[in-house]
């Protein structure tokens, strides 16, 4: 059952609007292309991220620790000044369970009372065949964010979704039905790990929703008491949680303020000032100093985040336009070539981080004696995209000028370098060690 139907109001129709704008974003998003690039996507199969314009490779998983630690400290710097605005206000649990209570309120005829003594069986099946489409369109759009929603559709229309495609659609609608129609609102009171640690968040001057005992209490009808809380339990039908904000402030309020709008009508029609519960400090409630805005907690929060930002920014624009990873092949470390020189095997990551295809050629700088072998070079590599290649590296055994020498003699390092042919000066160096097998002639044990 859900709570009473909630009271127009302004805390109501701003929500609205939030509503409305959240979920806009949320199934607009996966939609959004530009330059052909998505907004934001994880792309599994591609390996790469794409944020905003940014796309990261598995390499720089240090930008994703960037937006993580960013948005956290976000979170904990807002709700230190306001609260627990997150839940109240954008988490999709608490914008879609409110659009589903909505949606099932209006099809089994509620009036602002209540709900009707008894609903019929078609009302309660419409209910939840709506639910069951909005699902749908949720767990496609979830999907979205990890695989084009335009190569979803032109599959799902010639047939050619993959048994796995199939089963990441079902079991998303699955979960966006049984958490938005049957779990709702328990997930914040019981599930939600954000909601244990906002007391660490809180102090005494952060913004919540608060009852104002020393004008509502004591309590009563009208008349009877002295206090402004006519003990209607408006307030109380209309939490979606369920719990009764007179009692103080507590781990399920969510901030939604619905409970304002309800007590406002009350108040208005009693003709008594409003706010008597509100979106207020404590300090500001118990009446004992002014509300500080500064305050140490939120001054580190936003010290912190400035950082975040900063180191960000920073990383964005050092950031290298392409990249070259080098490592041994661990199934062919070294062996011979038919002419006896002594071979190493390369795998090449080649990553093209511009938004435009381009040619790479792969030269190798190292003591005289060691040759390159490649298949195809240069490589074309398209744009935000990575291409990986297979390379020998041949070293002469003999004569003075051998690369069995510059082993001997310390300098066994190998310059792979990327550059690209139409400009040169993009260009990286990757250093790697050549092996010689333990042994072989001239030479040591493997280096
Ligand atoms: S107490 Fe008020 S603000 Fe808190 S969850 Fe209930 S209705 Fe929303
Ligand atoms: S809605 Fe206002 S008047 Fe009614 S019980 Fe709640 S606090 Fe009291």
């Amino acid at each position: 059952m859900w709570s009473a139907r909630p009271v127009e109001g302004f805390f109501r129709r701003l929500r609205w609007a939030a509503d409305g704008i959240l979920i806009a974003i949320l199934l607009v998003i996966p939609w959004v292309e530009i330059n052909g690039e998505p907004l934001i996507r994880l792309d599994v199969p591609g390996r790469k991220f794409h944020v905003f314009g940014l796309v990261i490779f598995p390499q720089e998983l240090y930008f994703l620790w960037l937006i993580v630690a960013g948005l956290a400290l976000a979170l904990f710097f807002f709700t230190a000044l306001a609260g627990r605005l997150w839940c109240g206000w954008a988490c999709p649990q608490t914008v879609l369970t409110d659009v589903y209570a909505m949606v099932g309120r209006w099809i089994q005829g509620w009036s602002r009372s209540g709900p009707p003594a008894r609903v019929a069986a078609w009302r309660k099946i419409a209910t939840h065949v709506v639910w069951m489409c909005f699902a749908a369109l949720l767990g496609f759009h979830l999907v979205g964010y990890f695989v084009s929603p335009y190569a979803l559709l032109s599959k799902a229309a010639s047939g050619a979704l993959t048994p796995t495609t199939t089963r990441f659609l079902l079991a998303s609608t699955a979960l966006a039905y049984l958490d938005l129609a049957l779990v709702r609102q328990t997930f914040c009171k019981y599930l939600c790990p954000y909601a244990r640690f906002q007391s660490v968040l809180f102090d005494r001057d952060t913004l919540v929703v608060g009852y104002d005992t020393k004008r509502g209490e004591p309590r009563g009808k009208r008349g009877s008491v002295v206090g402004d809380c006519v003990d209607c339990g408006l307030c109380v039908a209309v939490c979606p949680t369920g719990i009764d904000i007179r009692n103080g402030l507590q781990l399920e309020c969510i901030a939604c303020t619905q409970c304002i709008d309800a007590c406002n009508a009350v108040m208005e029609r009693l003709e008594r000032p409003r706010n008597l519960i509100g979106y207020r400090s404590l300090v500001a409630l118990e009446r004992v100093r002014a509300v500080r805005i500064l305050r140490p907690r939120v001054l580190m929060y936003g010290a912190l985040l400035s950082a975040i930002v900063v180191a960000f920014v920073a990383a964005v624009v050092a950031r290298e336009p392409l990249d070259l990873q080098v490592a041994h092949n661990p199934s062919l470390l070294f062996g011979s070539a038919a002419d006896g020189r002594t071979s190493n095997a390369f795998i090449l990551h080649i990553q093209n981080r511009d938004r435009e295809d381009h040619d790479y050629r792969i030269r190798l700088e190292a003591p005289r004696g060691f040759e390159l072998v490649t298949g195809v070079n240069p490589v074309r590599v398209q744009a935000t995209s990575a291409f990986e290649t297979r390379v020998f590296v041949l070293a002469e055994q003999d004569g003075e000028d051998s690369a069995h020498r510059a082993v001997t003699s310390g300098e066994s390092k190998l310059g792979f370098v990327l550059e690209r042919t139409d400009d040169p000066r993009q260009r990286v160096v990757r250093d790697i060690t050549f092996l010689f097998a333990a042994g072989s002639s001239g030479g040591g044990s493997v280096h």
